[in-house]
């Protein structure tokens, strides 16, 4: 196993991490959090994939002040599930706790679902869309070369007050639209890759009152650790690699996304 990067120099206005899998990350979640908390990382969204997942989500945010969850069908297992009815009532037994603050993640894989899976994955996302809009909860959008089918369920269904296109993938004329609907864009450590200008150019587009930060630990370890294991204390390299691309003052940037954060899932205190 590959050594966890060191930490970087902690922020001096705290942020939150909108997307993080604390059940994927190795060791103890309490240490992760301690660990994304000394470096100004306060407030984490921890992100449910499963029904299993979402109830351990569901936990830990019951425990643990600096955590929220959300929960949800991932759109590549929902094809894959014996009984895919069941699971989104207990996934919506779930979304009414109120440490839950968001459904998903959910949407659209055209990358890893193919045809045949389609159906089901597209049904899943509408169930999910209902259940942000009954209990009036953040919807997290997982986007994968589905742009416009994404768009398109939403159009359909209605989007709710809510919407999240977490780890955004899109160039600058899909965040245009994004941002005209008034969905919010959540940026991951892969707008701080050499690879990446298209993210860059997005996010350059994306208002603070719409962009949000985001590790998706323990996947898409930001510059210059990518390949090393992610976490939520690594948060702070994406937020300063922002602050250049938006030309931005860095404790500005950080209380824009603080207050999205808490406007998009609710106080922390709560
Ligand atoms: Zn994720």
């Amino acid at each position: 196993m590959k050594e966890p990067p060191p930490p970087p120099a902690p922020l001096a206005v705290p942020v939150l991490d909108a997307h993080t899998h604390l059940d994927m990350v190795d060791g103890d979640p309490r240490d992760a959090i301690a660990a994304a908390a000394a470096v100004g990382v306060t407030r984490l969204v921890q992100v449910g994939t499963d029904v299993e997942s979402s109830r351990w989500s569901a936990d830990l945010a019951q425990t643990e002040p600096a955590v929220v969850a959300t929960v949800a069908l991932h759109p590549n297992d929902a094809p894959r599930l014996a009984d895919l009815d069941e699971a989104l009532r207990v996934i919506e037994e779930l979304a009414r706790q109120p440490r839950v603050r968001g459904i998903g993640e959910t949407g659209l894989d055209h990358f890893r679902t193919g045809e045949a899976g389609r159906a089901a994955q597209e049904r899943s996302f509408r169930a999910h869309i209902q259940f942000a809009k009954d209990t009036g909860k953040a919807l997290v959008i997982h986007d994968r070369d589905a742009h416009a089918d994404v768009l398109r369920v939403l159009d359909e269904e209605g989007a709710p007050d809510t919407v999240v296109l977490h780890c955004f993938s899109g160039d600058e004329a899909f965040a245009v639209e994004c941002v005209k609907r008034g969905y919010l864009l959540s940026f991951a450590g892969t707008v701080t890759f050499t690879n990446a200008p298209n993210l860059r150019e997005a996010a350059k587009v994306t208002p603070l009152d719409q962009l949000l930060v985001e590790t998706d630990a323990p996947f898409l370890t930001p510059m210059p650790h990518r390949g090393r294991p992610n976490a939520p204390y690594l948060i702070p390299l994406t937020v300063r690699a922002l602050a250049t691309v938006k030309e931005v003052d860095l404790d500005e940037l950080c209380a824009g996304i603080a207050a999205t954060g808490e406007r998009a899932f609710g106080s922390w205190r709560a």
